[in-house]
């Protein structure tokens, strides 16, 4: 009887079970897929939000959803959370006493369970098989779906056999989830699951709620106390390169009076967990760690990362930046860069041989260019390296497109000294030797090629060895030297060539002129809903209070995401509560009353009315105005209003460059400014120049200056062309 009753939507389940008004990108897509019994591979970032994708089907579905994870630590964590909402979930694995094992045995032998997470040797004892064949399984979810694939970074041989399990229950569909999947990866999984059509839904990895950046690492410690004054109460994780460097530094923040544990795998596993507990539990704000820690982590509140070392490769830091922020709500992730420590990561990698040492020197190379990369947007190689392109020029969230314009300077001297010294040596040594000739050493190498005899000798004293160093890899990285994979060796390229022959500017910047400090801006109270601090507070302690109780993650009771949502709307009914995100029946019944008991009686004392919650924010709206810094729209505005540019630069003391630079973000923001041409005036390029560089602009766009710049050869310097192009983005 109860079949023949019309099926609930997933979308009545999201709200209902789950208590969220949208999808996120192609869960939906997923989840039909799923209910029409096709086989699916779904590829999503961590925070993507890929349970829900099996977890809606399973409560449709009359049978059994079995999920296979690796991840044993995490069962007991989403059976926990599903329970909370109301969803009958169980796990068996190794974790579990004889008798608690019998026991959900035999609760999905009654058909008790909508969900049974297992792991995969469990799902192919013999015991759990014999159990599997007495009821209707109806999904088969392959969570980590990497571990089957030896092209995978996470290869696990059990995995194997899963093709068996697949084989057993042919009238399951399958559903594989992987955060992590090269299109190699992906070909693997769907054969060794001979997943049926090829139903593959691959979602973008941009994690908009991610602020990226990178500073210059001075006084590590001093600038992480710094950053951390920004983040008080708020929880993080900071990766350190060694166990030592962690035992160190999770003292000294402890000496300063943060809540900080450390994690290494030096550490007796007893200690590791109790760490790795009390970090999810919130008693301990800050976890200071080495990659070993995280893997098994689902805190969705995790507020910062920081990278204290330099990562290893992009790959290993996206995936440690992503367990900021699952929440959805603005984090901070944040790289303490210095050539120091990859040159000490460079020693590691020359102790490997062959292959591995190419490998690992390529992957270090990677992410060196991205973290002394000062111009482009953080998203654009870090999604490249995914195979993603990213075609937005400014992201709004990370330190390179939130900064002031970088200050490039005439660089030119030293970098004719440069890459003419690079000639000199026959372009056969590395940038360290190069260096060493235009200061003039006198050491076994130099004077073994004879070297204090080039005119280049001892030609640049005026800079430090650190400097030429930064100086020529900023070269390399604006294609003007090729440096050889294997030997390091430096070579100029036709660009090279052609601007010394022609006496081009080079602009850039000089080490000393960055400073090593780490931007105020952050994503903070700009995207974060607006919502009163002091109730937040009292809310977090009653969810505290309650998860204790329950002994269970805070997070299990809500999320910070539900817990804002009540302290920027002061729900004071049960009938509003449920409009909150995060907030499903279930929760309601169990919790409602609990949080009501907190907000009303702190709204009646104050006199705090309800507000009304739109249910999709407006969020393109809101989405200019943080693709653009506060003075930029200050400056764009008053500019469209009338007034001068010579007014603006007195107003805000600074030189006319830099407003025209707000100028131009302003518009590249896609905001209209009025009289372009009066801008014009500042340009001292020549009329046949101008018109080269528009026609530059027309055949190679004008989202970049670089390609106009080199098209005509430097004669037109960036300053110029930044105004010129604006006629061109005006159009
Ligand atoms: P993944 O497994 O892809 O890393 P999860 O499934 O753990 O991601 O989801 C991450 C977080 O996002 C969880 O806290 C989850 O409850 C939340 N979430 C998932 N889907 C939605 C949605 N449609 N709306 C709001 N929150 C969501
Ligand atoms: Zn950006």
């Amino acid at each position: 009887m109860e079949s023949k009753q019309a099926m609930p939507s997933p979308e009545t389940i999201l709200k209902s079970t789950f208590g969220y008004d949208t999808f996120r990108p192609l869960q939906r897509e997923v989840i039909g897929n799923v209910l029409a019994r096709h086989d699916s591979l779904a590829i999503m970032p961590t925070g993507g939000g890929k349970s829900l994708c099996y977890q809606i089907p399973a409560l449709l579905f009359d049978g059994l959803t079995v999920v296979v994870s690796p991840l044993i630590a995490l069962m007991k964590d989403q059976v926990e959370q599903l329970r909370a909402a109301g969803v009958p979930a169980l796990f068996l694995n190794s974790t579990l006493s004889p008798e608690a094992y019998s026991e959900n045995m035999a609760s999905v032998r009654r058909g008790q369970a909508k969900l049974l997470y297992v792991a995969p040797e469990s799902l192919l004892s013999q015991r759990v098989l014999s159990l599997l064949a007495e009821v209707q399984v109806d999904c088969l979810t392959i969570d980590e779906a990497h571990c089957i694939s030896e092209w995978g970074h996470d290869f696990r041989p059990e995995y194997r056999q899963l093709a068996d399990a697949r084989r057993r229950w042919p009238e399951a569909v399958c559903l594989a989830l992987t955060a992590t999947a090269t299109p190699r990866v992906r070909a693997d999984i769907s054969s060794s699951l001979s997943l049926q059509g090829s139903n593959e839904f691959v979602a973008s990895f941009n994690r908009e709620n991610l602020f990226i950046e990178v500073a210059p690492k001075r006084d590590g410690a001093a600038q992480l106390t710094r950053f951390l004054e920004r983040f008080k109460e708020q929880s993080g994780i900071i990766y350190c390169f060694s166990r030592r460097q962690v035992d160190e530094l999770s003292a000294y923040l402890a000496q300063r009076g943060h809540v900080a544990l450390p994690y290494h795998a030096g550490l007796d596993s007893e200690t590791r967990s109790r760490n790795q507990e009390a970090f999810i539990r919130d008693d301990v704000q800050i976890m200071v760690a080495t990659i070993a820690f995280g893997m098994g982590i689902n805190k969705p509140n995790v507020r910062f990362v920081v990278h204290y070392d330099l990562p290893k490769s992009i790959e290993g830091y996206y995936q440690e930046i992503g367990r900021a922020g699952r929440d959805g709500l603005p984090a901070h992730c944040l790289l303490l860069y210095s050539y120091g420590d990859a040159a000490k990561l460079k020693y590691f990698i020359n102790q490997k041989e062959g292959d591995e040492r190419k490998a690992a020197v390529q992957q270090l190379d990677a992410i060196v260019r991205y973290a002394e990369d000062r111009r482009s947007c953080r998203r654009q190689p870090l999604l490249a390296y995914f195979g993603e392109q990213f075609l937005h020029e400014n992201c709004g969230t990370c330190d390179n497109c939130t900064a002031e314009a970088p200050v490039l300077e005439d660089i030119t001297i030293p970098a004719q000294k440069f890459l003419s010294c690079v000639f000199r040596v026959g372009e056969r040594f590395g940038a360290a030797h190069v260096a060493d000739v235009l200061l003039g050493s006198k050491n076994e190498k130099i004077l073994r090629f004879g070297h204090e005899q080039l005119s280049t000798y001892g030609i640049g004293k005026e800079l430090s060895q650190k400097q030429w160093l930064h100086l020529a890899r900023q070269l390399v990285q604006m294609g003007y030297l090729q440096q050889d994979e294997e030997h390091r060796t430096l070579s100029l390229t036709e660009t090279a060539r052609e601007a010394l022959k022609s006496r081009a500017k080079f602009f850039g910047q000089l080490p000393s002129t960055s400073s090593g400090t780490i931007s105020a801006r952050s994503t903070g109270s700009r995207q974060m809903l607006e919502h009163d601090q002091a109730l937040f507070a009292l809310l977090r302690s009653k969810r505290k209070e309650l998860a204790d109780a329950d002994g269970v993650p805070p997070y299990v009771i809500f999320s910070d995401r539900t817990l804002v949502e009540m302290a920027a709307y002061y729900p004071q009914s049960r009938e509003s509560l449920l409009g909150i995100s995060g907030v499903g029946q279930v929760k309601l019944e169990k919790f409602g009353d609990a949080f009501l008991g907190v907000i009303k009686p702190y709204c009646q004392e104050r006199n705090l009315p309800e507000t009304a919650r739109a249910t999709a924010p407006a969020k393109a709206a809101r989405k200019v105005e943080a693709g653009t810094g506060m003075r930029t729209t200050l400056i764009g505005e008053a500019y469209n209003d009338g007034t001068s540019i010579e007014s603006l630069m007195e107003q805000h003391q600074v030189k006319a460059a830099t407003i025209l630079n707000h100028l131009t973000k302003y518009a590249l923001a896609g905001n209209q400014l009025r009289n372009v041409e009066e801008l014009q005036a500042f340009v001292s390029a020549s009329p046949e120049d101008r018109q080269a560089a528009l026609a530059a602009f027309e055949e190679l766009g004008a989202e970049y200056l670089k390609p106009a710049f080199d098209r005509l050869d430097g004669r037109v310097s960036y300053d110029d062309l930044k105004i010129l192009r604006l006629s061109c983005l005006a159009r």
